[in-house]
């Protein structure tokens, strides 16, 4: 819950495309894959990319994020936390 964790997330989200085309140094790659059983917000985040590739074939450019995008990441991120949805 600090401003590190978010700053993870952040990096986390801006690294889910070369993640998924396996494009991340392998240092990198490490700290993604550390992150995500912590973080189920970004793991629904990698879900969501994942099935939109799966779907279009592959992430169009201008699908990348947008820092409207990101913030509104962001703040989905910290509803979350803040309010964490009981498993279904
Ligand atoms: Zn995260």
């Amino acid at each position: 819950m600090t401003d590190t964790d978010d700053l993870a997330c952040i990096e986390l989200v801006e690294l889910v495309t070369d993640y998924l085309e396996d494009a991340l140094e392998p240092d990198v790659r490490a700290r993604f894959e550390q992150h995500l059983p912590s973080c189920p917000g970004c793991e629904e985040h990698l879900e969501q990319v994942r099935r939109t590739i799966q779907v279009l074939g592959a992430l169009p450019q201008d699908e990348r994020l947008s820092p409207q995008t990101r913030a509104r990441l962001l703040d989905a991120f910290r509803e979350w936390r803040a309010h964490p949805q009981p498993e279904a």
